[in-house]
């Protein structure tokens, strides 16, 4: 193998295509989490730092973690081909402030918009296992106060009205 083809090898590894974009709770228990916090969870775990291309503070402050063309390391078997948004709380315990879904909406209107993803592309974690036929009933991220459907439709009439 040439030193090329090594190059060309090591570039697609740490690429993303995204063609979904999947949705996380920082399932903290306290609130004021910061992307700061999951920069440090995530190189805690030996990963390069901030696993998700965005996080959503409770505040609804956005931020900026890994750039959309490289690979994120949010959801095991989407991570090539996804982006991953963490919204901070626990949504377990409460759905996502209203602050947070004000930044979450426009976002995704981008989102879907720059990369052609389609609506029904953009899920819950828990939802990946459905998605190949194998539910998994324990996994809820990004919690169960968050109800995807509702905000698929939400997101669907937001780019519908702005058309
Ligand atoms: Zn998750």
């Amino acid at each position: 193998m040439s030193l090329f083809d090594r190059a060309v090898i090591k570039v697609h590894i740490r690429s993303n295509w995204p063609k979904w974009i999947v949705i996380h709770t920082a399932a903290a228990d306290r609130l004021g989490v910061t992307i700061e916090d999951i920069d440090y969870w995530h190189r805690q775990l030996g990963w390069a730092g901030c696993g998700y291309h965005v996080v959503i503070e409770d505040d609804g402050a956005i931020r900026a973690g890994r750039s959309y063309d490289r690979r994120g390391a949010h959801a095991r078997g989407m991570n090539h081909k996804s982006i991953g948004i963490c919204m901070t709380g626990h949504g377990d315990v409460r759905d996502f402030n209203p602050a947070q879904y004000d930044a979450l909406f426009p976002l995704l209107e981008q989102l879907c918009r720059r990369f052609n993803i389609p609506v029904d592309h953009v899920i819950g974690h828990r939802e990946i296992k459905a998605l190949a036929g194998a539910p998994d009933p324990h996994k809820s991220c990004p919690g169960n106060k968050v109800v995807m459907k509702a905000l698929r439709n939400a997101l669907r009439q937001e780019i519908n009205d702005a058309v």
